[in-house]
């Protein structure tokens, strides 16, 4: 019989694959994917399932199948729903914010970025969006174009687009990462006084270029730039954003309130939904438009709003810091030398990062030098798959590690233990080169 895996090949489009090993699930329960051999994997990647709840949360399947069996098929195109009415509510209510304010509802990350995006230029009449490199905002249009990595490799680079570096600290460009901060924000100051910029788009936690946590005050030193010049500052929670960090909002670290905030990916526990909340002036705008028929459809956000609800009413935020800190202490360990392999490992892991259920495990050639390592990254992401857990890598050699925030102690504690085992294999050569190949791009 023709495997899951060959039919795949034959008929999904490339363009929409990103694939690190041959994954098949069936099934989502909790904090797990299934295979169709029935083999658990813990998901330590809740932000490419967009599983925020873990699957199959009993307050979103409520909530989709009562609007399922009852909501109208479409929703705030042309006809006003109360739960469409009731999630931006929710938001607004959620988002801190002053003045006159309004909520996008999308269906992505990549939708809910471009419209502001564009709606940020019809409002200021400015053309030139200033973005971080490195970045990603989305995988469509003006999304795509402002994204530091473009997923598109052939599309040319959009003129009206200028990019600023990401302060890494433990990579800073000038050698030390205060005056990195301050020659970043001098080039950010330089850019919005030239009179020219639409709008500033930033991850509060630089994700999929990384997982590189800003200094403390980045975010607040760059937003009183853009109060100073009178451009808004659009900050991207997509990824990071509903408690993952360990507050309901990674902005709020810095202390700022952004005059836009996007989401995605949890809002709609696996479902396509997104939203925006920001001024009226802006997401009013006549001249603005973005019209998709399912957009703020009720099933969507009846989710939406179970979702809001569950992270707030069972304080998640708080549940993920003190998992974060379970896991990091884990991570930490392997990184100290008390891994499987008596401290080998210890001497690949460049850094153990991150807030809360966001933490990133570079891996490194060598921990003096802290030369990337993204073939090791790619071995251990293959091996992990297959000791039972799905973990991805950014920036090349970052294991991305964001489980869901219902993760449990237990769960932590197994998911450390093979991530340990995978890297200890993986430089023992317990993977081969042809396994790996087709998914490393070699
Ligand atoms: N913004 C950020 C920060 C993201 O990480 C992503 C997806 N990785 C997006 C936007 C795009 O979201 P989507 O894939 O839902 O369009």
């Amino acid at each position: 019989m023709t495997s899951l895996l060959e039919r795949d090949a034959r008929v999904i489009a490339g363009v929409e694959k990103l694939r690190f090993f041959p994954l098949e699930v069936v099934e989502g329960r909790g904090s797990s994917l299934f295979d169709p051999a029935g083999r658990e994997l813990l998901d330590l990647s809740a932000t490419w399932t967009a599983s925020g709840l873990g699957h199959g949360h009993p307050a979103i399947v409520a909530a989709m199948t009562e609007a399922a069996r009852t909501a109208p098929g479409s929703g705030g195109l042309s006809a006003i729903h109360p739960d469409s009415v009731g999630l931006a509510e929710d938001l607004l209510a959620l988002v801190p914010g002053s003045g006159e304010r309004r909520v996008y509802l999308g269906h992505a990350g990549s939708d809910a970025n471009d419209v502001v995006l564009r709606a940020c230029r019809h409002f200021t009449g400015r053309r030139t969006v200033l973005a971080f490199e490195q970045s990603y905002h989305g995988g469509v249009g003006l999304a795509m174009a402002v994204s530091g990595q473009q997923v598109d490799a052939g599309h040319a680079a959009d003129p009206d687009v200028a990019f600023l570096p990401y302060p890494n600290p433990l990579r800073p460009f000038t050698g030390d990462i205060d005056s990195t901060v301050a020659a970043v924000l001098e080039q950010a100051r330089t850019r919005l006084a030239g009179g020219t910029i639409a709008c500033l788009i930033v991850e509060p936690i630089l994700s999929d270029g990384g997982l590189v946590v800003p200094p403390a005050g980045f975010l607040a030193a760059l937003h009183a730039l853009c109060r100073e010049f009178e451009v808004p500052l659009i900050c991207d929670e997509v990824k990071v954003g509903l408690g993952r960090t360990g507050a309901l909002h990674a902005f709020s670290f810095d202390g700022i309130e952004p005059d836009i905030v996007t989401f995605g990916k949890a809002l709609g526990g696996g479902l396509p939904l997104s939203a925006a909340v920001g001024p009226a002036a802006i997401l009013d705008h006549p001249a603005g438009s973005a019209l998709l028929t399912t957009a703020g459809n009720p099933i969507c956000t009846a989710v939406g709003r179970a979702v809001l609800q569950t992270i707030v009413g069972e304080d998640l935020p708080a549940r993920a810091g003190e998992a974060g800190t379970r896991f990091r202490a884990g991570l930490d360990r392997i990184a100290a030398g008390h891994g499987v392999d008596a401290g080998r490992s210890a001497e690949r892991i460049g850094d153990v990062r991150g807030r809360g259920l966001t933490i990133g495990l570079e891996l490194v050639g060598d921990r003096a030098g802290l030369t990337a390592d993204p073939r090791l990254a790619q071995r251990v992401v293959y091996r992990a798959w297959q000791l039972g857990a799905v973990v991805y890598y950014v920036g090349g050699n970052v294991l991305e590690i964001t489980p869901p925030l219902i993760i449990t102690d237990d769960e932590i504690d197994r998911s450390v233990d093979i991530l340990d085992r995978a890297i200890s294999d993986a430089m023992a050569g317990k993977v081969s080169d042809e396994e790996v190949k087709p998914y490393a791009g070699w």
